[in-house]
């Protein structure tokens, strides 16, 4: 009889250029697909509702692919370890295969199964399928991490090899194969559809990215240096929720940049450097999702103002450019990376809102929602995590927009009545509220 690997999907929802599935084909196992979900085991932060849309579709786009190939996705429900244990016995694997991921909870996690199933007299094996470089690969010359991120991503191009991506070797997919249970099953899309929006603007799925990678290769990276801080030019890859489930390796990124040598894709891999360097620093200091690098911003002032923090999420605030952003974010599940750090500083500095809140809201409604980038996004705007934004400078919402969106496109493309009286008035003076956020940053000394 053949051996055969169980192949647990996570954060890794495609078929090629798939570490896990490789080398599991590549040791000669017949292979069985499966995915388990358990939110619960994702500690404080399991997925939010516009990731859990993202997740439903990328998982049907999965397994209609694996049905083109003769097998199908084996859906189960957690706790993991029972489930694996469980579909081990139902199928007789020798072995389990699987990508890693960097959430402190789930690190937590994965060691227990893999020491559970080792135990067992299982072969586990796991691999790197999201990053470029894998958080213990990369060290300062003391051996510690890594806080700032010039030398950071120096040291990650010391040490990359030309050609990371190969051709995966061809897969056996295990024929018969056990019970699955149904997607629907798992709850992930609204009970209340107001998924419309997002379905109009994006495709969920391998093949979704790996067009978006096409025509952002072969056109849009020519001007993405000029272009990527403009929100009304469509001037960025819009990669990131394909990256965040894994549905396109970064190597794959990487590899068709320098295949295609366009002249900017060194600006383009730097913000991929800045994917690398988040996960890097989650990896490294796992507290931070929820307390601030910087100890000293332990004792700030934050304020709780319910009413601010509202209408900054319904995109009410009086200031266009932040409005514009938050309606973005609320329609589409995705937001432009500048306006991002406008509307996040406005909420820290202006509002004086404690990160932590803009970062639970942008947890529920980004569709890229991924818990290292959103932590150093947020730290980076209150200025209290590594090589963040100097607390001190703080964006003035009407320059950011007369510099970013001089023509107002982005602006009137998302708030219609912008020059009418039904526009709400500044929920803040801005001056004033400048003031404020200067005194309290003294008051911590900083
Ligand atoms: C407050 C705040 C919160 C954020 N939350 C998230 C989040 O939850 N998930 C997320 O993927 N990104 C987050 N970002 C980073 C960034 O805004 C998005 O990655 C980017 O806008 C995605 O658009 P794109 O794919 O067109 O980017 P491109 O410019 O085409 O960049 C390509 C890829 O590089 C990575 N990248 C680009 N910029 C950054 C960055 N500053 N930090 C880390 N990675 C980056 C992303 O994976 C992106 O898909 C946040 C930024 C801020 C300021």
């Amino acid at each position: 009889m053949k051996k055969r690997a169980l192949v647990w999907f996570r954060l890794d929802l495609r078929l090629s250029d798939n570490p896990a599935l490789d080398a599991a084909a590549e040791s000669g196992y017949e292979t069985i697909p499966v995915f388990i979900w358990a939110p619960e085991e994702e500690g404080d932060w399991p997925p939010g509702a516009a990731s859990r849309w993202w997740l439903h579709q990328s998982l049907q786009s999965l397994d209609t692919e694996l049905k083109r190939r003769g097998s199908r996705l084996i859906l189960r429900r957690g706790p993991s370890l029972n489930a694996l244990r469980r579909l081990i016995r139902e199928t007789g694997a020798q072995a389990v295969f699987w990508n890693r991921r960097y959430e402190p909870a789930l690190c937590t996690r994965d060691a227990v199964v893999q020491k559970t199933l080792s135990s067992d007299g299982l072969r586990v094996k796991t691999c790197n399928s999201a990053l470029l470089f894998d958080p213990e690969e990369i060290r300062n010359k003391s051996g510690a991490p890594f806080r700032v991120f010039t030398p950071f991503w120096k040291a990650c191009l010391a040490s990359a090899g030309p050609d990371f991506f190969r051709n995966p070797p061809p897969v056996a997919w295990k024929r018969d194969l056990p019970e699955s249970i149904p997607l629907d099953s798992f709850n992930l899309e609204p009970k209340i559809d107001w998924a419309g929006g997002l379905r109009k603007s994006w495709q969920p799925g391998e093949s979704g990215a790996l067009k978006l990678l096409r025509r952002f290769t072969h056109s849009t990276i020519d001007t993405y240096a000029e272009k990527r801080d403009f929100p009304a030019a469509s001037g960025t890859s819009r990669l990131s929720p394909h990256l965040h489930f894994g549905e396109i390796s970064p190597h794959r990124i990487r590899a068709a940049c320098i295949r295609e040598e366009r002249k900017a894709s060194g600006d383009f891999l730097r913000q991929l450097g800045w994917r690398e360097f988040a996960h890097h620093l989650l990896y490294h200091f796992p507290d931070t999702p929820n307390a601030p690098l910087r100890p000293q911003f332990k004792r700030f002032p934050w304020r709780r103002d319910r009413k601010g923090l509202k209408r900054w999420q319904q995109g009410r605030t009086g200031f266009p450019i932040v409005d514009a952003g938050m309606r973005e974010l609320w329609t589409d599940g995705w937001m432009h990376n500048r306006v991002r750090m406008i509307a996040g500083s406005f909420l820290v500095k202006n509002l004086m809102v404690s990160w932590t809140e803009g970062a639970r809201w942008f947890w529920d409604t980004l569709l890229d929602a991924d818990l290292a980038n959103n932590t150093l996004g947020w730290q980076w705007v209150a200025g209290c995590g590594a090589d963040a934004a100097p607390y001190f400078r703080i964006f003035n919402p009407a320059l950011q927009a007369a510099r970013f969106d001089p023509e107002e496109s982005y602006i009137r493309n998302w708030i219609h009545e912008l020059k009418t009286s039904k526009y709400p008035r500044p929920v803040v003076d801005h001056r004033a509220a400048r003031q404020r956020a200067l005194e309290a940053l003294a008051s911590i000394n900083m």
